[in-house]
């Protein structure tokens, strides 16, 4: 592995454990996490086991001090104060971890802060409906009312790629609606997950709420998974991993986030500029790692050779290099193997035909926002998801065309549509088959309380987002009554 000089971000090197309902680990396996950049030890994690896993399930379940509306808003809202007290100290964990550039980890303690704070205030709405039943021939002078009440148990498995936002999406909803935690975070991005659990203890979390483990997978997330006492798994990761799981979980809710391969589609009318700076956005931001990145630029032929060559010059600017300097715009991906994943992904669209224009090279962890012209349809880099800044361009002759290309892979996450057409967005809106579809923004744009989620192998429909993962870690009671 390459090393690099670091600038370092002062950091001292953490020593965490995992926690069982509040109690720190003990034992003799410790993992150790390094720097993708200069593959420096940054921190350390003393791992749990089976029998911690059980522990993990009866603590949860024997519960504790029930939440009242009220407390659960407290917990959160002190959470959220908390953060902004130690957001800088949370975006060097994330950034020293994953190798993300400083100034993503910084904008991702910005939308955790979001998570909780819109986790806060709907803890506080009631979130029941009521049915009057005088309505029909048949009616009665009666009326149901629902109401929704927390699962006894949720586990919750997050991926590398948001260290900090991932594991919020998951855990916030969760608190917010009184359904207790076992969290499952990457081994590959422990460590925010181990600091955001003790700050969450720290705002007044009861222990009993939320438990944290890594360990190897067929003693911890294997054996949860197919655990009948645990009601729910919420899963956000990799589409082999998902389907596992799918098969696996047996007879308990499943949710499941996983894999992209948006496109930003770009129309002949579309305004270039504004094409050009989603594009590179939408590809580059996040080291390329976010599941809704834009991972093929689909132009119309007419504007392609204008739109490359704007897009080339825009790509210059996103530099790439050490995640801690404040100047790094596009810092490592999450590990060296992945790189040269990347790497080889662009060396065989290359012996199909594609050209590469910028970057193309790989440093270590590091890749260069790379960008791919002449991408053949079946190619790869455009079928399967390339989690890294890489910018596959390819062509379409209308509208019919460019809706087949971008249905025409397994995925369907979400997707950008550059135009100032009306008719043509509502097209796109209407015959994409994915779960979101955004007219002149990237795939990925939301805010942290709106439905998000896929559909194919991007996911089974179900939406998260704070107010639809509250509604997961629930079910609905109805009671009627005379009236
Ligand atoms: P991954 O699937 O390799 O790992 C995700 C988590 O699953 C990790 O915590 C891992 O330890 C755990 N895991 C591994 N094997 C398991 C098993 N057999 N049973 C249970 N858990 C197991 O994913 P990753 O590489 O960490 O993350 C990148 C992927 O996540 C990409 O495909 C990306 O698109 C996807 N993602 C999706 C969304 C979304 O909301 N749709 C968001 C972010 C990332």
């Amino acid at each position: 592995t390459t090393q690099f000089p670091s600038l370092g971000n002062g950091l001292p090197v953490l020593e965490t454990n995992c926690y069982v309902a509040g109690v720190k680990v003990v034992s003799e396996k410790i993992l150790e996490v390094k720097s993708p950049y200069d593959n420096r030890v940054v921190g350390t994690v003393v791992l749990a086991n089976a029998a911690h896993a059980q522990q993990a399930i009866e603590a949860a379940l024997q519960g504790g001090k029930k939440l009242s509306r009220y407390d659960r808003f407290s917990i959160l809202d002190k959470a959220r104060q908390l953060l902004v007290e130690r957001k800088d100290e949370f975006a060097k964990i994330i950034s020293a971890e994953s190798g993300l550039a400083i100034r993503e980890a910084i904008y991702e303690t910005g939308r955790a802060h979001d998570v909780l704070m819109f986790a806060a205030m709907e803890s506080l709405k009631d979130d029941g409906d009521i049915y009057s039943c005088d309505i029909s021939p048949q009616g009665k002078a009666r009326k149901i009312f629902t109401m929704r009440e927390p699962l006894s148990l949720a586990l919750c498995i997050t991926p590398f790629n948001h260290p900090l936002n991932q594991v919020a999406h998951k855990i916030a909803p969760a608190i917010a609606v009184g359904t207790p935690v076992i969290l499952k975070p990457s081994e590959k991005t422990p460590l925010t997950a181990i600091k955001f659990t003790e700050l969450l203890y720290e705002a007044g979390l009861p222990p009993y709420m939320l438990s944290t483990l890594l360990g190897p997978t067929s003693e911890i997330a294997e054996p949860l998974v197919k655990d009948p006492r645990v009601e729910i798994v919420s899963f956000t990761g990799s589409v082999p991993v998902g389907k596992r799981i799918a098969t696996t979980a047996g007879y308990k809710k499943v949710i499941l986030e996983l894999g992209g391969n948006d496109p930003v589609i770009i129309l002949e009318d579309a305004d270039l500029d504004t094409a050009v700076h989603l594009a590179a956005e939408g590809a580059y931001r996040n080291s390329g790692q976010r599941c809704t990145a834009v991972k093929r630029i689909l132009v119309h032929e007419k504007i392609k050779d204008a739109f490359i060559e704007k897009f080339v010059e825009k790509s210059k600017s996103y530099l790439c290099g050490d995640p801690a300097d404040p100047a790094t715009v596009v810092g490592t991906v999450i590990d060296e193997a992945s790189a040269i994943y990347l790497e080889t992904v662009v060396n065989k669209a290359v012996e199909q035909g594609a050209k590469v224009v910028l970057g193309g090279k790989r440093i270590g962890a590091l890749m260069q926002p790379t960008v791919i012209t002449d991408v053949p349809r079946h190619a790869d880099m455009v079928m399967q998801e390339s989690f890294g800044p890489l910018a596959p361009i390819l062509s379409f002759t209308d509208i019919d065309d460019a809706i087949a290309l971008s249905n025409s892979t397994a995925y369907g996450l979400s997707s950008g549509i550059i135009t100032n057409n009306m008719q043509n967005a509502i097209r796109f809106i209407k015959e994409l088959k994915v779960g979101t579809v955004n007219i002149n923004e990237v795939p990925g744009y939301r805010i942290e309380s709106s439905p998000f989620g896929g559909i194919k192998d991007s996911g089974l429909g179900v939406k998260e987002g704070v107010i639809e993962a509250m509604k997961c870690f629930t079910f609905v009671k109805t009671f009627s009554m005379p009236w």
